[in-house]
């Protein structure tokens, strides 16, 4: 029997020297934050990067459980996601934060705590989030059966200074994914 134990080392991918980050997504809802984490999260397994996804919805049902929609729950749930970002940061695992997170201080402020730390804008236009309304609930902002609600009846605080902004209107998730993956790389904090 012919054996090619070459052949079958080299298909094996390599893996990938990273260092531990946070990428930040912040954007309305329907803008794409857990559609592109979704395809980062492919891309890092892939690279055996290992990682884990904070995303909003998931949060508010355990951690941020019982909060709700003012400023000052919005502002406890985002301090929560930080620290939990910070401490797998600090541990080289990769942490992906998918939330609204509509306050500029207090993403400064997870900012500061958590260090390597990569802001990503999903800017959408609101009219363009509404018309996706991928989970109804612009719908029900509009009819008044949802108070607080970010870009309707809540602020959004842009980013000033993000490290990527992904239009999502213009640009398929897939090249969101990859500019991100780009600024990593230009960071240092991914090899490839
Ligand atoms: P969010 O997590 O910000 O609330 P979602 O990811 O749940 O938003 O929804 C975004 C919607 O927009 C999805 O239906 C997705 O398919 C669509 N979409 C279109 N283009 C893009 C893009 N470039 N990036 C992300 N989502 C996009």
């Amino acid at each position: 029997m012919h054996v090619e134990p070459q052949a079958r080392l080299t298909e094996i991918e390599p893996k990938c020297n990273y260092t531990g980050f946070t990428v930040w997504f912040t954007g309305l809802s329907g803008a794409g934050k857990s559609t592109i984490s979704q395809i980062l999260t492919r891309e890092f397994q892939r690279r055996g990067i290992k990682h884990e996804i904070l995303d909003g919805d998931v949060v508010r049902t355990h951690l941020s459980k019982g909060l709700g929609f003012s400023k000052e729950d919005r502002d406890i749930n985002i301090r929560r996601i930080g620290f939990v970002c910070h401490l797998l940061t600090r541990n080289h695992v990769v942490a992906i934060a998918a939330a609204i997170s509509p306050y500029r201080a207090v993403r400064d402020e997870v900012r500061q705590m958590i260090g390597h730390f990569v802001e990503v804008f999903v800017k959408a236009p609101l009219e363009v989030c509404e018309e996706r309304d991928v989970k109804g609930l612009y719908k029900k902002a509009r009819a008044g059966e949802i108070k607080e609600f970010t870009g309707i009846s809540d602020p959004y605080e842009e980013p000033l200074n993000p490290e990527v902004i992904c239009e999502t209107h213009r640009e398929t998730p897939e090249q969101s994914a990859e500019k991100i993956l780009s600024k990593l790389r230009e960071l240092g904090y991914i090899e490839w």
